[in-house]
Parts: structure tokens; C-alpha cells; sequence
């Protein structure tokens, strides 16, 4: 009789020890996040998607040699003298027409290397991190706006790779 009861005994406190860990969360505030509706506080200078302000790159190739995974591809070319000066944001001329600037963010190994070189600062590190999408080949962000004049020469950066059709 008394194995009996002391057989009972250890089946509930053995479920009760078991439930330790669960009791004590039962009494505890739930931490879990409602991602996407609540969304993470990112701490000063993140490092998550790239832009550069177009208008601001002088085309100077820093941000290319600095990059160690070789992902941002760039073409330029000399502007003529006939076309207006043109001007960065910070006052810096701009002599080259940048008529390609494609980074491969799917390479970016997000190290930031880029962008201490940036004389103008216009290649810098958004808070961005919300930009899956399901193919790889939108992971390459074409920000030159300018179409080259002459046809394109062979040059330090790395061809780009052909967008899907
Ligand atoms: S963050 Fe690093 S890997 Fe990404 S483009 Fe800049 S230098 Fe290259
Ligand atoms: S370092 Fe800055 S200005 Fe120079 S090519 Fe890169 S983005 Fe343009």
C-alpha cells in the first residue's frame, strides 16, 4: 500500500518538476514580437541596404576598389566640354558621367567598406532590411540615371550580370 502511494506521489511531482519551466513562464511577460507589426528598434548605424544618391557621385571609383566581394559594378565616362559644369551636393565638380553604378546586393557582404571612401557621401548604409524578394536577379540595384555617348570601355569593375527575362 505504501508503494502504492508513494508510486502516485512520484508520477505527479515528476509531471509537476516537468512543468517547471512552464509555470514559471506562465507568470511572466510574454516577449515574443508581432513582426511585421511591431518591428525591432535598430541600434545607430545599421548596416542594411545600400543607396547611392546618384546625383551626388562624381564617379571617382573609390567605393569599387574598396568593395572586397567585388559587387559594385561601374562605368563612366568623360564629360564633354560642350555640357554644363556640374556640381555634388558639397560643391565637388563632376567630371565623369556615371552611366553605370550597379551594386549586387545578394553579394553584399554589408561590411560597409564603401562607403567610408565616398568623398561626397553619397553611398551610404540605410536602416533598410525589409527587402527580400524571391528572385536573385532583383537584387541588383541600378542607380545610374545617365546613358553613355560613346560605346562602353573595358574596365577595372566587373561586368554586370544580365537581368532575368
Ligand atoms: S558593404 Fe562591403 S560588400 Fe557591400 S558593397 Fe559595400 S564594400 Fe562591397
Ligand atoms: S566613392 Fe562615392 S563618389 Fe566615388 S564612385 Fe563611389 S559612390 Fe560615387
Amino acid at each position: 500500500m505504501k508503494k502504492y502511494f508513494n508510486d502516485i506521489f512520484q508520477s505527479v511531482w515528476t509531471v509537476l518538476l516537468g512543468m517547471r519551466i512552464t509555470w514559471k513562464h506562465l507568470f511572466t511577460r510574454a516577449c515574443t514580437m508581432q513582426y511585421p507589426d511591431q518591428k525591432w528598434v535598430l541600434p545607430e548605424r545599421s548596416r542594411m541596404r545600400l543607396f547611392n544618391k546618384i546625383e551626388d557621385c562624381i564617379g571617382c571609383g573609390q567605393c569599387v576598389r574598396a568593395c572586397p566581394v567585388d559587387c559594385i559594378y561601374m562605368t563612366t565616362e568623360k564629360r564633354t566640354k560642350e555640357e554644363a559644369p556640374a556640381f555634388a551636393s558639397d560643391g565637388t565638380p563632376i567630371k565623369l558621367r556615371v552611366t553605370q553604378f550597379d551594386i549586387d546586393m545578394s553579394l553584399c557582404c554589408y561590411c560597409n567598406l564603401c562607403t567610408y571612401p565616398c568623398p561626397t557621401h553619397c553611398l551610404v548604409m540605410t536602416p533598410e532590411y525589409e527587402f527580400a524578394v524571391y528572385s536573385k536577379q532583383d537584387f541588383l540595384y541600378r542607380f545610374a540615371k545617365d546613358q553613355p555617348l560613346a560605346p562602353p570601355k573595358p574596365a577595372h569593375h566587373a561586368p554586370a550580370p544580365e537581368p532575368a527575362k
